[in-house]
């Protein structure tokens, strides 16, 4: 059996207090790869305990076996255990025993109409919908059924308390944003995505694997079959060992490809949305991604694959399709309280250009947290980069239509004191410690001026009496 980890018996705890309270439907949150299942197995195993009765509602077929082996290492009772797809069971609802207890995994879907169904079926039973992002894509939010959210710890302080891998995060952008189109569920459709990919993003992809991590355990996240084909290929070309798989791999061969890929005899997995959630493949030093998404918990799942702690491990994450500005940082903190209400459209989903302040490198192509770029004077935060200045991520242009009046909001206005304070210093550094005599030119004037609230034509006549170049010619 195993024991919960501090945080998860925090989750218990939260989970016990908000029954207290009289909710029945309640958002359960914690972060990908941090043990949600061994959570779900505990409370599974007081429940069948009791002899009160457990249904598990599950999104994907792959993981019913992964499920099924941790709730018998956990001791529930299977007898009073029911585990499957909500295709089934929404299908199937009267020869359901009527459970005291309904767990939903990857609760984020649990609003689509083969949820609710199962879910309305069952109004006494007590549903926890377990999700590391209670957040969708539309207006409608999880608090259409739920009444309260346990919230987990955030990334960041994982990654503090060692439950997961410190990261890296890089961007070299290989698409063209304009010619991504959105379907009706809100992300970017594949005729749009591959339209949007640049011709050389396959030897892209392979050239940042060999000059970042050469000889790592990677994964390289596509959006379509033929695409994750084409990537496994580019790098069986250049001698490194790689294989595809995707929904329609035969398990047996997909059972073979994920064993020599634990077994460090494949280094490269390129695949098409398999490695989400669930599959466990503990030994990933590096995640890849070519799919843009809108979605943020495909992103999460996406970028936090390689974040199974090591023994000194640092993971790598390198993105090729700009998600990084659409989402922010994988440890970027997030508020999943205000993110899971129902209503006008977000701006953004908690992170990215438009929410946190993150901002990259131009020499090393890292991707940092602004502040903590500001706090080390502009220099990026790699020693062995040390690029200096690191500046803010500009928005994209609004693309105004004539007539039209825009309000500087304030993330715009944060960005634009930024500048100044940075153009002050810059000037500090170029000239606040000379002495007038020290002055070198006419533009060194206006900035000495500038910088000592001297009058407007001090800095002419002090130029021009000194004969310093660079004056204006009348
Ligand atoms: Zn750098």
């Amino acid at each position: 059996m195993f024991e919960l980890r501090p945080y998860q018996k925090e989750s218990l705890e939260g989970i016990y207090r908000s029954l207290g309270n009289s909710n029945h439907c309640i958002v359960v949150q914690s972060p990908p790869r941090t043990g949600k299942t061994v959570l779900m197995a505990e409370i599974a195993r007081r429940t069948t305990a009791k002899g009160n009765k457990i249904l598990f509602i599950v999104h994907r077929k792959e993981i019913i076996d992964q499920v099924r082996r941790t709730f018998t290492e956990q001791k529930v009772k299977p007898e009073f255990c029911q585990i499957g797809m909500v295709q089934t069971f929404s299908r199937h609802i009267d020869r359901l025993a009527k459970p005291d207890v309904i767990l939903v995994d990857e609760a984020h879907h649990a609003l689509a109409s083969s949820y609710r169904k199962v879910l309305d079926a069952f109004p006494n039973a007590v549903k926890l919908l377990f999700t590391a992002t209670p957040v969708r894509l539309g207006r409608q939010q999880l608090d259409q059924i739920a009444t309260d959210i346990v919230e987990g710890k955030q990334i960041q302080d994982l990654i503090d308390m060692g439950f997961l891998a410190k990261f890296r995060y890089f961007a070299r952008k290989q698409i063209d944003e304009d010619k991504l189109k959105k379907s009706s569920t809100g992300d970017f459709t594949v005729d749009s995505m591959t339209e949007a990919l640049t011709t050389g993003i396959y030897s892209t992809v392979v050239k940042e694997y060999r000059e970042r991590v050469n000889g790592q355990q990677a994964v390289v996240y596509w959006f379509s079959v033929e695409t994750a084909k084409k990537c496994a290929q580019a790098f069986q070309n250049s001698g490194i060992s790689a294989a595809e798989i995707d929904g329609d791999t035969p398990d047996n061969i997909r059972d073979d490809i994920v064993q020599k890929f634990r077994d460090g005899k494949i280094k490269v997995l390129s695949n098409v949305n398999l490695f989400t959630e669930g599959i466990d493949l503990p030994n990933v030093d590096c995640v890849i991604m070519a799919r843009p998404t809108q979605s943020l918990a495909l992103y999460l799942q996406f970028a936090m694959r390689c974040l199974n702690p090591r023994q000194g491990k640092t993971a790598t994450i390198i993105d090729m399709v700009d998600n990084w500005r659409r989402h922010g940082l994988p440890s970027d903190h997030r508020d999943w309280k205000k993110m899971m209400v129902t209503g006008k459209k977000r701006k953004s989903s908690g992170g990215g250009v438009g929410g946190m302040g993150i901002c990259q490198c131009p020499k090393c192509l890292a991707v940092w947290n602004s502040q903590e770029v500001r706090d080390n004077d502009n220099t990026c935060l790699d020693p062995a980069c040390g690029h200096n200045p690191v500046l803010p991520v500009q928005e994209r242009k609004l693309k105004l239509k004539q007539g039209e009046i825009v309000e500087i909001d304030q993330s715009e206005r944060r960005r634009r004191d930024f500048f100044e304070r940075l153009m002050k210093k810059q000037i500090m550094n170029n000239i606040g410690c000379k002495r007038p005599y020290e002055l070198s030119s006419y533009q060194e004037c206006q900035q000495y001026a500038a910088l000592h609230g001297y009058k407007k034509g001090w800095a002419y006549h002090y130029a021009k009496d000194h004969g310093l170049p660079g004056l204006p010619h009348n």
